[in-house]
């Protein structure tokens, strides 16, 4: 559309008039301005004003926040049928225009760049955009000014009629309309918003709310907790107000209509009274509440607001508390300890019945007495007891319970009594209140635990007494046993013996090994008593070990004209790791009952595998034991005594070899029947040694590989040293002697000798004193002590251990055992006499003879049967020359079989003129 040049004609100008007034019309009836949307109203208007206007450019501005600029919201170009907005004007730029526009109605301005309200833009806004005319109107809402509605004429300039100004200001007052509706709607839906809110924050509120109407004595608002409060709905609420809500009168007497009224005042008064009221439910029930009252500010109407909050639980509490209280009272009063209360000064807060009996003070007494200075004043000794070291103090100071015994506490009549006292902090919610004291007279308990402790200490005295009987009494048997045994060892070893010597040396050995048995029987009874008994593991030979049991007992048995029966299986292992000596004791006990209690028939010796254990199992065809001994005969010296049977015995086998089956981990068990015989067995484990091979027979050490080597026997007793002399001497060993301690560390430091056999007692120095001051001594270092003694008990070997003995053996000991243990610690290899001599072609080496000399004097002394003499010569050859080893070894050998023919036979083959390597 092209704008418009001149004036239009009176047509024109009606048909005009008559399309805007109509447009007019539409707008105002079209519902965008009933919306919210102002854009869409906008540019209804501008778009609207530019067509019937016929004018290129209608603009809306609106001002800022702090109405320094105006900025555009919408612009339409006729000619381009374009809505843009965005462009701004600065007040400060346009001083007159800006100025005009709060005071005008309107700025009609035919000729802009000259109008003295618009010529400040010619520059930069009316020339640029070939402007000519404006036509502003003022936007104004409630008489505030809120923007401008421009109309701006492009090309040749026109004159503003007076229509045109009336419609422009008709337009801006459309503007002014649609902006009052934005307003509006957007104060409606804050308003809604915030109601909203407030519903909300009613509805959840944990109090009961409820507004009243002072002036009609109705609630006209509850939430939902006000309902269920009162246990009713809304409309039944509106209905009533406190009055209907509440009992006739209130817990404390007063009338509840009075109290209400007094209430309300101050809350009409501008207070905020918070007090607790009964309330009435519904149903009638009285509910203790908390109500808070504000007066709401209503200029119109007396309205309060009431927060209820319900405080029955708060109410049932307090009543428990009081209960337990009175619970807590009767507890202490009626509590068997002295109980008392402190401040944080020490001070008593309370005192029960049983302190007060204890320490003869009344509680009023104390009631606020410094308790450490009334009754704890003194020490047991008589010093006096500073506050500050007194522990029930402490309680309070640092906060931790203290405990003390024995402390004395004061009576009121100046005696005392020792009790046990524990003090407690009372500490409320981290802070420390004070202290409970709780207290008991401890004299009697202090008189028993005294009397128990002298009883204890005599049963202690009286144990060790018996231990040190035991230990003494085995000690003084077996060292003289071991001297009988040790010789008869020796005597077997004596060539030529005849028949009957051999039959009395097997008859001695027999008689010392039952002695030793009998002595061990009450020793281990012993140790069962203490729980000291335990097993020694070593690899064995379990076959050996069977035919020698076997081989005793078909004596035993034929002797009493019983069959002797035993069985192994094949599938039982060679070596075995077990404690020999304790099977062989609960072997030999078993089959000896057997035998015992058996007067005709057999007894059986029965070893199989059974579930990957050896069973062992001893059957007899004897007397058998009536089933209801049968329980008994594992106690301790219980013999079932039947006058018909009388045989000799404890009573301790069967109780000793039920314990040490079970130490070996097994149980032993029995069957009986009456008149014919009974079986008793176990299983145990022993596991196999793999590869292990059983010696087939005894076989007699008769040397030692290697350089010899010093041995220092030391013993108290000539028999003891004699012993071992004979038997180590012949071995090649060097050996040295001494009768006490004392000569033992002597001649140790002096001799250095490779290895010690020490005794354990003896006088003056015993041997864990020597074998201590060995130890002791750095040129002893490389010395193996071994301990000889005849205390059988373990404690003695760990005695001997803890003192420093690399090992420990006990008396009697077999000599095979004693060699085995003095090679392993010296390194040693035994030669048997089995092993085949050298001959002079066999070996690495050719054996070294010595010359005439030496040779003929060996051959003296063995010609002499003079052993002693003998032996020292072999020694002497062998310190002169490392060649004659050989020669030497196998001299050894033949001494110490005491074969003195062959022995002269050998070494006459060396002299002269026989074949032979000679020096
Ligand atoms: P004792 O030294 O009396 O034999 P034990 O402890 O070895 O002591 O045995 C306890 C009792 O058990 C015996 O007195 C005997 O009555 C009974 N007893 C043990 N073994 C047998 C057996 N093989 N036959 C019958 N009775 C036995």
């Amino acid at each position: 559309m092209k704008a418009r040049g001149r004036l239009p004609t009176l047509g024109a100008r009606r048909k005009r008039l008559l399309d805007q007034q109509a447009a007019l019309i539409a707008l105002t009836r079209s519902d965008v301005f009933n919306r919210e949307n102002l854009q869409q109203a906008l540019q209804l208007v501008t778009e609207t004003g530019a067509r019937l206007m016929n004018v290129e450019r209608v603009s809306v501005w609106r001002y800022s926040e702090s109405r320094a600029l105006i900025h555009c919201v919408d612009l339409y170009e006729l000619s381009k049928d374009l809505h843009s907005s965005g462009a701004e004007l600065e007040a400060r730029c346009f001083p007159s225009y800006f100025e005009a526009l709060t005071t005008s109605e309107a700025i009609v301005a035919n000729d802009a760049h000259t109008h003295p309200q618009t010529r400040e833009f010619s520059d930069s806004f009316l020339t640029p955009l070939n402007i000519t005319s404006m036509l502003d109107i003022p936007v104004r809402l409630h008489g505030r000014l809120k923007g401008v509605l421009c109309h701006e004429h492009v090309g040749k300039g026109v004159t503003w009629t007076a229509e045109d100004r009336l419609f422009g200001v008709a337009m801006a007052n459309l503007i002014s309309l649609a902006l009052e509706q934005r307003e509006r709607s957007r104060a409606e839906t804050a308003l809604r918003e915030s109601q909203q809110r407030l519903a909300t924050m009613l509805a959840y509120a944990p109090d009961g709310i409820v507004v009243l109407d002072l002036d009609t004595g109705c609630f006209i608002e509850g939430n939902a907790r006000a309902l269920q409060l009162y246990g009713m709905d809304r409309e039944a609420l509106l209905r009533v107000g406190p009055a209907e809500m509440s009992p006739e009168r209130q817990p404390d007497g007063r009338l509840s209509s009075e109290a209400a009224r007094e209430w309300i005042e101050q809350a009409m008064a501008g207070a905020n009274p918070v007090f607790e009221w009964m309330h009435m439910n519904a149903a009638g029930k009285s509910i203790p509440c908390e109500v808070r009252l504000v007066r709401l500010p209503v200029s119109d109407r007396r309205l309060v607001q009431g927060s209820i909050n319900d405080i029955s639980e708060r109410k049932r509490l307090e009543v428990e508390r009081a209960r337990l209280n009175n619970r807590w009272r009767l507890l202490l009063e009626s509590a068997g300890p002295g109980i008392y209360g402190t401040d944080t000064q020490g001070r008593c807060i309370f005192m029960n019945r049983s302190g007060e009996a204890m320490i003869g003070y009344k509680a009023e007494e104390l009631l606020g007495c410094n308790m450490h200075e009334v009754i704890h004043h003194t020490r047991a000794d008589g010093t006096p007891y500073p506050v500050d070291e007194c522990p029930i103090f402490r309680a309070f100071q640092v906060g931790e319970p203290q405990r003390c015994e024995g402390e004395l506490l004061w009576r009121r009549d100046g005696t005392s009594f020792p009790c046990e006292i524990a003090a407690y902090p009372i500490v409320n919610g981290g802070v420390i209140e004070g202290a409970v004291v709780t207290f008991s007279d401890i004299s009697e308990r202090l008189r028993s635990q005294d009397e128990l402790r002298r009883l204890k200490d005599a049963a202690e005295s009286a144990n060790r007494a018996k231990s040190e009987f035991l230990a003494s009494m085995s000690h003084e048997l077996r060292t003289p046993l071991h001297s009988v045994l040790g010789h008869a060892q020796l005597l077997r070893r004596q060539e030529g013996l005849l028949g009957t010597q051999v039959k009395v040396l097997g008859i001695i050995e027999q008689s010392g090994e039952h002695l030793l048995g009998l002595i061990d029987e009450i020793l281990d009874m012993a140790k069962i008593e203490t729980g000291t008994l335990e097993l020694v593991a070593d690899h064995f030979d379990l076959n050996r070990l069977l035919e020698t049991i076997a081989s005793i007992m078909h004596a035993r048995a034929e002797s009493k004209g019983l069959a002797f029966a035993s069985s192994t299986s094949p599938a039982l292992p060679a070596v075995v790791i077990g404690d020999e000596r304790r099977l062989r004791q609960v072997l030999m006990n078993l089959l000896d009952n057997a035998i015992k209690y058996t007067r005709g028939g057999t007894v059986t010796l029965r070893v199989d595998v059974h579930n990957s254990r050896v069973r062992f199992t001893v059957e007899d065809t004897g007397i058998g034991i009536q089933p209801q001994h049968l329980p008994e005969i594992f106690n301790l010296f219980h013999q079932v005594r039947d006058p018909a049977v009388s045989v000799e015995g404890t009573g301790l086998g069967l109780a000793i070899s039920r314990r040490l089956t079970r130490l070996m981990g097994g149980e032993l068990e029995v069957k009986s029947v009456p008149g014919q015989g009974s079986r008793f067995w176990f299983d145990i484990q022993l596991p196999a040694v793999p590869g292990a091979v059983p010696a087939s027979q005894t076989r007699t050490a008769i040397a030692v590989e290697g350089a010899r080597r010093k041995i220092l026997v030391v013993d108290d007793e000539e028999d003891g040293r004699g012993l071992l002399r004979d038997l180590l001497v012949p071995l090649g060993f060097e050996v040295y002697e001494a009768s006490d301690g004392e000569a033992a560390v002597r001649e140790a430091k002096r001799l250095r000798p490779d290895a010690v056999l020490m005794d354990i007692r003896m006088p003056r120095l015993n041997g864990f004193q020597a074998t201590r001051q060995m130890r002791h001594t750095p040129s002893l270092a490389n010395t193996a002590i071994i301990a000889v003694s005849a205390g059988a008990f373990a404690q003695d070997r760990w005695q001997c251990i803890e003192a420093g003995a690399n090992d420990f053996i006990a008396k009697p000991f077999r000599q095979d055992k004693l060699l085995a243990v003095l090679c392993a610690n010296l390194d040693l290899t035994l030669v048997y006499a089995d092993d085949k001599p050298a001959s002079t072609s066999e070996g690495a080496g050719a054996m070294v003879v010595p010359e005439g000399e030496q040779l003929r004097t060996l051959l003296d002394f063995a010609s002499r049967g003079d052993i002693q003499s003998f032996l020292q010569q072999v020694n002497h050859v062998e310190s002169l020359d490392p060649a004659y080893a050989r020669f030497v070894q196998q001299l050894r050998i033949h001494a110490a079989g005491y074969r003195m023919k062959e022995l002269r036979r050998w070494l006459k083959s060396f002299e002269p003129n026989d074949e032979c390597v000679a020096r």
